[in-house]
């Protein structure tokens, strides 16, 4: 069994490993190919913390495994990320423990890479300005992620905690972007692809906000309850997702399902998109919105590049049970 850790993961798992492991993941989801497991997610009682599994099987690329962790909010006080989490893989054909490989900075990666597929299949080819709603943690990552999409020439951006908006301008600086930080209305005024990853519980983002033909990348809803986008909004959207029914149930797709302004019928998983059984964005006006609800295979599939990387590179702990 080998072991990975995070620090290896940041040596070695770039951007490309992401997109191409999380679209490849996506493909394989759409064609029947992986599926999840059922995801628990328990307040624990203790820590004040909420612990968790997401597991998953990729018969296309012969990955089985899980993601374990969850949040702990006084973890910041000791030094520690509030979010951890662990993967662990098996051999699909004998059930023996492959690899033990830190998640905390793969998550960022697959999240981020997940928008990033999106906006590669999803936003208009000449779209030039980027919209960021939200500052925190994930931001950095998405924004990175999303400017080897297209050729942004800009990007803007807006967060309920404003004092939060000078990491977005040090990442579009490291990426040689002007960045402005902006008035909701002019954000979606200008962009051409939006970026909302809050942990929000209200929309901030409404039907009037956006202009047509732009393409909604909402990252932050993964838990029932939270909300970036109006529902309104949502419902005037093509809508795309990495899982149907997290995008009903825990998605940014569960408020408009739950006021009955749209099916699950309507939703497309992104993986049809890649593998070409859907078109994709059909005209230049339609506004394209991606569910990014995050799924435990996203999770295993760039464990699963860090763990042969680093067993190549000789990087990886071995050990025997
Ligand atoms: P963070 O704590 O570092 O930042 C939180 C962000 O949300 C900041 O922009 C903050 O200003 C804003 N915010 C905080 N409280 C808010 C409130 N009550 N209303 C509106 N905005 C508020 O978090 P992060 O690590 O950057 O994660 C952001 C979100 O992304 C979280 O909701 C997290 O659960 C989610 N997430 C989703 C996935 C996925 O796969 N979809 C993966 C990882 C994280």
């Amino acid at each position: 069994m080998l072991v990975v850790t995070e620090e290896t993961c940041r040596n070695l798992i770039t951007r490309e490993d992401a997109f191409t492991a999380v679209e490849g993941v996506f493909a394989a989801m759409a064609s029947g190919e992986a599926y999840n497991f059922p995801v628990i997610r328990e307040a624990i009682g203790h820590a004040d913390a909420l612990y968790g599994f997401k597991s998953g099987f990729d018969r296309a690329h012969g990955v089985l495994g899980l993601k374990s962790g969850g949040y702990w909010p006084g973890n910041e006080k000791r030094g520690l990320t509030n979010h951890q989490s662990t993967v662990f893989l098996f051999d699909p054909d004998t059930g023996r423990p492959q690899a033990m490989v830190g998640g905390n900075y793969l998550t960022a990666m697959r999240t981020a890479a997940a928008s990033a597929v999106s906006i590669r299949y999803l936003a208009r080819p000449d779209a030039r300005v980027l919209g960021m709603v939200g500052a925190g943690f994930q931001s950095t990552f998405q924004m990175r992620a999303a400017a080897a999409q297209r050729e942004f020439e800009k990007v803007i951006g807006w967060n309920p905690h404003p004092e939060m908006l000078s990491r977005l301008e040090e990442t579009a600086a490291e990426l040689g972007l002007p960045f402005e930080a902006v008035t909701l209305e002019r954000l979606g005024a200008e962009a051409d692809v939006v970026i909302t990853i809050t942990s929000s519980f209200a929309p901030i983002l409404t039907r009037d906000h956006v202009r047509p033909g732009v393409h909604l990348a909402c990252m932050g809803t993964d838990t029932k309850g939270k909300q970036e986008v109006a529902a309104e909004l949502v419902a005037a959207a093509t809508l795309f997702t990495d899982e149907v029914t997290q995008a009903v149930s825990i998605g940014e797709c569960q408020h408009a399902a739950e006021a009955g302004l749209i099916e699950e019928a309507r939703i497309t998983p992104l993986g049809a998109v890649v593998n070409g059984a859907h078109p994709g964005r059909s005209s230049p006006d339609e506004i394209t919105l991606f569910d990014g609800t995050g799924v435990g295979l996203q999770d295993l599939a760039l464990a699963s590049v860090a763990a042969s990387s680093a067993r190549d590179k000789g990087l990886a702990i071995e050990l025997h049970l």
